[in-house]
């Protein structure tokens, strides 16, 4: 059992909630987290238990940091938008710094998500 990290910018939620959709029987045996319109996005559109963090810009994506920082997270799967500008971009970073530098399984994208899933 692996503790997942769920977050997706805004233009990013539909195909996190697809990817969830698809691997949801695999996604129900682990421990999930997501920041809080992301998460509750992935419970509406497929079920699957979600403990909901603050929304990201409101310190959502802090706690997941704290969480890794903290050795209580194993898996980033992080959809960021790569076409648009973070008003948050500061919080952004630092998720994926500490995500880097814990060493913790980080997706950015689906076929990386694919791979991280299938590897665990
Ligand atoms: P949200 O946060 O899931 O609350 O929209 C995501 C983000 O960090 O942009």
């Amino acid at each position: 059992m692996a503790r997942i990290g769920l977050v997706a910018h805004d233009d990013r939620k539909d195909e996190l909630c697809r990817w969830a959709e698809t691997h949801k029987a695999q996604l129900a045996l682990h421990e999930l987290w997501g920041t809080g319109t992301t998460g509750a996005r992935v419970t509406a559109e497929t079920g699957l238990a979600v403990t909901l963090l603050k929304s990201g810009p409101l310190g959502g994506d802090q706690q997941l940091g704290a969480m890794i920082c903290e050795g209580r997270l194993d898996v980033l799967v992080f959809f960021i938008d790569p076409l648009s500008a973070q008003p948050h971009d500061v919080d952004v970073k630092a998720l994926t710094r500490l995500a880097t530098l814990y060493d913790i399984m980080l997706a950015n994208n689906k076929s990386t998500a694919d791979a991280v899933l299938a590897a665990i």
